[in-house]
């Protein structure tokens, strides 16, 4: 037999280092989303469990590790060292009890949210910038007339085709002003640095006395608040479907300028570390499937 036919032919190679490549791609993805916390280290340990040969099942257990917030070279090794885990181990590959203790490790470090007895029917939809909550919480609008969006009040000019009273309440600041002097307002913040957007407390109210479900669609800022002044409310958190998804979605909007989007960047990596205080996460990876996901959220267990 000559080499040469001992090699594979040349199309083979070509497809098997494409499909290295592109491994190597899905892996390096995953990193960004475990640094950014998209994804949490407990959900990429679940797909490596589910399957070896996924991007985090062929991910080693020291680039995973290393990949998650706040985690260097030295807790790792000492992670590794106490974990009984070799450390030319990939994630697919560790026995039952190594991955028990690693859940076990990750559990205490990153602890993943728990829904909260004694929900109530007024939901709350955060996420990042970007991420689409506005088109989610559109399709629910008119996918469920059941359930009341409230309708908030800002200081914002209006775009072009925004009704007044429908998409926002136009108003301005000595209005605004007024409506915190009177408490008529829920929750309030800047948001962007730019504008006041804040939920008018009346409609909520008569809505949840109606018996109907309300959804507020409002920034981070806000939905800490409704946390505090509300805490029956269920917090819902939006999620990219992967860090470099939301990337490509905000330079893909094409309504910022450079340093607008670097900011904004900036603002969505702090807002995906506020994630932990929510009842639950949506993957926003198609609008109908994470808005109805959103709404069965609100079948609160009687
Ligand atoms: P836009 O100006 O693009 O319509 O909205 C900008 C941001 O304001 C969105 O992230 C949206 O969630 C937030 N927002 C809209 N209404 C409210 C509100 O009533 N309260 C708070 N805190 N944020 C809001």
């Amino acid at each position: 037999m000559t080499n040469a036919s001992r090699r594979p032919p040349e199309v083979d190679r070509a497809a098997a280092s494409r499909r290295a490549v592109e491994a190597r791609r899905a892996r390096a993805s995953l990193k960004r989303d475990l640094g950014t916390r998209v994804v949490a280290p407990q959900e990429a340990l679940r797909r490596a469990e589910a399957d070896p040969a996924s991007a985090a099942g062929s991910m080693r257990v020291t680039d995973f590790l290393l990949a998650l917030p706040a985690v260097g070279a030295g807790k790792r090794d000492r992670a590794l060292a106490d974990l009984g885990i070799s450390p030319v181990k990939r994630l697919g590959g560790l026995g039952p009890r190594q991955r028990d203790r690693l859940y076990g490790w990750l559990d205490a470090r990153f602890p993943e949210p728990e829904p909260r007895p004694g929900r109530s029917r007024l939901l709350v939809l955060a996420g990042p910038t970007a991420v689409g909550k506005g088109t989610v919480s559109a399709r629910i609008r008119d996918t469920h007339p059941d359930i009341h969006l409230s309708v908030s009040a800002t200081t914002r000019a209006p775009r072009p085709g925004e009704v007044d009273g429908q998409h926002y309440f136009f108003v301005d600041d000595a209005e605004f002003d007024r409506m915190i002097a009177a408490g008529e307002l829920l929750e309030y913040a800047v948001v962007h640095n730019k504008h006041r957007y804040g939920t008018p407390r009346g409609p909520v109210d008569e809505a949840l006395a109606a018996g109907r479900t309300v959804l507020l669609e409002i920034d981070l800022q806000g939905a800490r608040q409704v946390r505090r002044s509300e805490p029956s409310a269920t917090l819902v958190f939006l999620l990219p479907p992967s860090w470099d998804e939301l990337v490509s979605r905000l330079v893909g909007r094409g309504t910022e300028d450079a340093e607008e989007r670097a900011r904004r960047l900036r603002t969505a990596k702090v807002e995906l570390a506020a994630q932990g205080e929510f009842d639950f996460f949506v993957v926003n990876d198609e609008v109908a499937r994470a808005a109805e996901h959103v709404v069965e959220l609100a079948d609160v267990p009687a």
